[in-house]
């Protein structure tokens, strides 16, 4: 049998969960459930001065609302600081890492000398145990543990999403795997954490791409089995640079507060750096079936709010209006409408929504939308004096009539209103437009009948009266 696949998405906790990490957490997530592998969740949080509880929080709050569950951790690297310790003891006791002297100054001097003769700035080795024989660690100075990282060769891997990478091991100094404090860095915790929780895929960003020979070297030196990696490249905003905040909201939850539904969410983000054949609306399901790791793009992918947006509005009207109701009814709640005291009042929440989810591509236009019927808007006197002129009133004191007495469904109420507007000798929007302003306050709405036909007739005829006069 072949192993077990197991992926982890290891968040650093220094703010919100963005739209690449999400992205990231998705690809590593049904990676994981297409091959019934485990996901797990590892919080970064070494850098103390930027990492904070309510950035894990709104972390697992953005990973809960996608419902990308992991099947271990959250795992803390924070708590995990003895098994670092434990690991660079043994890495020094076998020569694989070294204490290193050199002061701060020492290594100014040292970079300003490499550049005076036009060299790359890089560590020159000489505490290496090869090059320190016979020299005395210096009074007073706490060594930082370096990688004896090799000095020949190549190090290479096949990256599941950019092909086979290879680097010259000259290319890369020895690393500072602990500071003079003995805390460790952060490209060896992430070694340590991906040997001990026996990850076999690494899915990140490809911002990580440079620190992955330096970790594949000290894996090796650790005769840890190496995972595969796979670096996606980044999200770019529709001017082609890196996503950012100009380009509107990156943070996940805030396309929740925005209206949009998770399963459009969770559709949407796998599409940027994948695709199956030319499949764009797919289930959960579907991607589990088809994530098998091929076909990621090798390019970056452009986020587009406009295709979100149709895709949004593909799942808001796909689900069925009670549950669309459901889901728009704090919405509402948040603009002042009682919302339990609807059906009380003769408003059924599901015909309102299949009414405006023609027009809503998200939940919160979906609820702007639904306030038209949920809540009386007053016309303003100035809106009356322009669109309620004498003649109107005469035309609209009739109608008022005539709807006592009309079959309160949308055929008869379209009826109604054509005759109402041929025995007037009008056009349909010298009707529509100032009825709408006297009974909704607003010039837009879908077709008259369909309003009227969600509101009981006594609240129509009496609203539209008292606002005649
Ligand atoms: N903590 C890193 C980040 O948030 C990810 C490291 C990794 O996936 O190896 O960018």
């Amino acid at each position: 049998m072949s192993t077990p696949i197991r992926t982890r998405f290891a968040p650093s906790p220094t703010g919100f969960l963005h739209i690449g990490g999400a992205r990231t957490a998705l690809f590593a997530w049904a990676f994981a459930r297409h091959h019934r592998g485990t996901f797990i969740l590892r919080i970064e949080d070494t850098d103390l001065e930027r990492s904070t509880p309510e950035a894990v929080r709104a972390i697992l709050d953005g990973m809960a609302w996608l419902d990308l569950g992991h099947d271990e951790g959250p795992f803390y690297q924070t708590r995990r600081m003895d098994r670092y310790r434990e690991v660079i003891a043994q890495m020094l006791a076998a020569g694989t890492a070294y204490h290193c002297y050199c002061t701060p100054q020492e290594l100014d001097q040292m970079r300003e000398a490499q550049r005076a003769r036009g060299d790359k700035p890089r560590y020159d080795g000489r505490w290496r145990p090869e090059n320190a024989t016979g020299r005395v660690p210096p009074e007073g100075v706490a060594p930082v543990v370096r990688f004896r990282n090799p000095l020949d060769g190549t190090v290479g891997w096949h990256d599941m999403v950019k092909g086979p990478i290879e680097i010259a091991n000259a290319e890369l100094d020895d690393l500072i795997i602990a500071r003079s404090d003995g805390t460790p860095t952060y490209n060896f915790c992430v070694v340590v954490d991906d040997w001990d929780m026996k990850i076999t895929h690494v899915i990140r960003g490809d911002d990580h791409v440079n620190n992955t020979p330096r970790q594949i070297n000290i894996l090796d030196a650790l005769g840890a089995t190496l995972p595969v990696y796979g670096h996606v490249p980044m999200i770019h905003g529709p001017d082609g640079q890196k996503l950012s905040k100009r380009h509107g909201a990156v943070s996940v939850i805030q396309y929740d507060e925005d209206g949009y539904l998770p399963e459009a969410m969770v559709n949407y983000l796998a599409r940027l750096g994948w695709s199956h054949g030319d499949a764009e609306i797919f289930s959960r399901d579907d991607l589990v079936a088809w994530f098998d790791g091929n076909h990621l793009s090798h390019s970056p992918s452009q986020f587009d709010v406009e295709k979100l947006r149709w895709v949004n509005q593909h799942y808001l009207k796909a689900l069925d209006d009670a549950a669309l109701a459901q889901r728009v009814s704090p919405r509402l709640a948040t603009r002042g409408v009682a919302v339990d005291r609807l059906a009380e009042a003769g408003i059924d929440l599901a015909a309102v929504c299949n009414l405006f989810k023609e027009r809503s591509a998200t939940l919160e236009e979906l609820a702007d939308n639904a306030m038209t019927v949920c809540a009386e808007a007053h016309p303003s006197a100035e809106d009356l004096a322009t669109h309620v002129t004498p003649a109107v009133r005469v035309v609209f004191a009739d109608f008022a009539a005539v709807l006592e007495t009309v079959e309160w469904n949308r055929p008869a109420l379209a009826a109604a209103i054509k005759a109402t507007v041929q025995r007037h000798g009008l056009k349909m929007p010298q009707f529509g437009q100032p009825l709408r302003v006297l009974l909704f306050a607003r010039t837009q709405t879908p077709s008259l009948e369909a309003v009227l036909a969600l509101l009981p007739r006594r609240t129509v005829i009496d609203r539209l009266r008292s606002r005649l006069g």
